[in-house]
């Protein structure tokens, strides 16, 4: 039993993210379509591509340990995705929507990132060599598109700043004013 509590503990762990994965394969088309900057549309449509990927890896993976992928719900990411869609239906101006889709994907990535290095360890210690590579590839694509987010981020995040500087006058800056506005007051220092 202790021998075997390890790879229990791994089968778990992949059918977590087997379940995560398959969350944004229905997730990632919804933050492409609310993308308004046509580079981060393309980065969300492309991971789309990566995640099928990774979920047909993760089938490979339960295929060689003769189990099944299903049966467990991952309910971080179930949470995540929920925070997501929240972000979808926020009434921002372009540039500021984008900068929180950015927001929301790349804690996604965070999360499988953590998830895949544990899974990855696991892997290596129970010597299934061909499932760390699978992990492995894995692992570097979340971590690429973390990086591809961060980038779009930098220059997404500038048009949002500018945006605020530069249409005092527009309505819609009036719109997210007063979207703003209520929330700043909220954050009273106690002190
Ligand atoms: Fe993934
Ligand atoms: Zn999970
Ligand atoms: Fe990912």
């Amino acid at each position: 039993m202790p021998k075997d509590s390890l790879r229990e503990l791994y089968i778990d762990e992949l059918k977590d993210l087997y379940s995560a994965e398959t969350q944004m394969v229905k997730a990632l088309p919804k933050l492409a379509k609310a993308s308004s900057n046509p580079q981060l549309r393309h980065a969300f449509e492309e991971h789309l591509r990566q995640t099928s990927d990774q979920v047909t890896r993760l089938e490979q993976i339960f295929e060689m340990l003769d189990e099944k992928p299903t049966g467990k719900k991952c309910l971080g990411m179930e949470g995540l995705v929920k925070e997501g869609s929240e972000t979808i239906g926020e009434d921002y101006e372009a540039a500021v929507k984008d900068a929180a889709l950015i927001g929301a994907a790349q804690r996604v990535e965070h999360y499988e990132i953590a998830g895949y290095g544990t899974v990855r360890t696991f892997a290596e210690l129970l010597g299934e060599n061909e499932h760390v590579s699978l992990l492995e590839e894995t692992l570097a694509e979340e971590k690429a598109a973390d990086v591809k987010l961060s980038e779009l981020a930098g220059e997404i995040n500038s048009q949002a700043v500018q945006g605020d500087s530069t249409e005092a006058a527009d309505e819609k800056e009036a719109a997210v004013d007063s979207k703003i506005k209520p929330s700043r007051g909220t954050s009273k220092r106690v002190a």
